[in-house]
């Protein structure tokens, strides 16, 4: 299926990684999408060519659900980590004991939301 993430999202989630393999590709991107110019198109030829997969590790799912633990009773409370500037629609479940992810634009902490 041709389910396009965001670009920003896909470029916080992989721009550690960006960063050391095309580190000057990805300041431009990171600048451009500062700016909010659309980095789409340069952003997936950046990935094509480092042969990797457009991927934002945006995550709406709990990791454990009350179904999956047959915890009926309980309560699910579903914390996500979400850009802590909105600049991206990046969205992390939580994971026990897992530090907070980054927001690699930011260079901060993502912020973490209850629903
Ligand atoms: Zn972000």
């Amino acid at each position: 299926m041709d389910q396009s993430p965001d670009p920003v999202a896909a470029l916080c989630a992989q721009l550690q990684v960006l960063r050391v393999c095309a580190p000057e590709e990805a300041e431009r991107l990171v600048a451009g999408a500062r700016q909010g110019s659309d980095i789409g198109a340069e952003l997936s030829r950046l990935l094509l060519r480092l042969d990797m997969a457009v991927v934002s590790d945006t995550d709406r799912s709990a990791p454990v659900g009350p179904a999956m633990i047959g915890g009926f009773g309980r309560h699910a409370v579903h914390e996500h980590f979400r850009c802590p500037a909105e600049r991206c629609s990046r969205v992390q479940a939580r994971r026990p004991a897992a530090p907070a992810p980054v927001c690699h634009l930011e260079g901060v902490p993502m912020r973490l939301t209850r629903s």
